[in-house]
């Protein structure tokens, strides 16, 4: 049985920086707050309590002398206000990807266009692209956007984790409702090669395993992806998951994971599938 490893599974760097700025500040401060987890991982979080980040709903939570830190996705511009007034210590981990998209829907709506941003409904790097302009429209489906009505100038920009035959399919239905369509796409080149790699993957091999947890839309989407071009594709949020039998008879395993999965829970999935399929280092590919 051979292994091979998506080259860019795991971490992408906007949520990797982000959460080393969590373990720094907090060793350095002994404590760090959050409004909300900095990604969508149990086993992140539970190690990142341990050195002391706390997660609060509101900045009144935040004491003083703390350092209150900036997610990766994106922070509107009223809660920066709100921190700035009350004068707290802010550690921006806002990825400059997400910034991009900030700046993004701000040119297209100083050239007077109506902003739709196509994405998931109240994710928070949804939420922050929506507070940088008056009153965008967020589309999720297809669906959606056959709802809306006729549009004279639109600009349109995506969440940078969105799947590109999503974004295509809302683009093509607004062709046909909005008379001046600028279109900007922001999906995030890590999310693109992540999804690039999937689909490459899961064509070719017997089995492909997907790691990452169930409350990560980015760890969903890479399954869909592959579900879409391989039936034996399975979502496991660590090594416990594994069943045995998905790999009787397999010649050939493909890995990846979701942007929000540490290395550590990559390791420890590679190295169980190793020990159930009894592998040789030297049956493992990368790339
Ligand atoms: S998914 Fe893309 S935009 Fe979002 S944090 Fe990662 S690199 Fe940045």
């Amino acid at each position: 049985m051979k292994i091979f490893v998506a080259k860019d599974a795991g971490y992408c760097f906007g949520v990797r920086d982000a959460v080393n700025l969590a373990y720094t500040t907090a060793r350095k401060h002994g404590e760090v707050y959050m409004l909300g987890h900095i990604v969508h991982n149990e086993n992140v979080v539970r190690d990142l309590e341990k050195v002391g980040t706390k997660v609060v709903e509101s900045l009144d939570e935040v004491p003083r002398d703390k350092p209150v830190l900036f997610r990766a996705h994106g922070t509107a511009p009223d809660v920066w206000n709100q921190a700035r007034e009350k004068g707290l210590n802010i550690v921006d981990a806002t990825c400059p990807l997400v910034i991009e998209i900030h700046e993004e829907a701000r040119k297209l709506e100083a050239e007077g266009r109506k902003i739709i941003i196509i994405g998931d409904h109240g994710h928070d790097e949804v939420v922050g692209i929506a507070s940088q302009v008056n009153d965008p429209i967020i589309v999720a489906t297809p669906e959606e956007a056959q709802k809306l009505r006729k549009m004279k100038r639109v600009g349109v920009v995506s969440q940078s984790t969105q799947m590109i035959e999503n974004v295509q399919a809302i683009i093509n239905i607004l062709m046909t409702k909005v008379f001046d369509l600028h279109f900007v796409n922001t999906i995030c080149f890590p999310t693109k090669r992540n999804h690039e790699q999937i689909k490459e993957l899961a064509s070719m091999v017997d089995v492909m395993i997907v790691i990452g947890s169930f409350t990560s839309a980015n760890s969903n989407r890479l399954t869909q992806l592959s579900l879409e071009r391989n039936p034996n594709s399975h979502q496991v949020t660590c090594a416990d998951d594994l069943a045995p039998e998905w790999f009787a008879g397999v010649e050939t395993v493909g890995i990846s994971a979701g942007a929000s999965t540490p290395d550590k829970i990559i390791t420890e999935v590679i190295n169980e599938v190793r020990k159930i399929g009894k592998i040789k280092e030297e049956e493992m590919v990368y790339g």
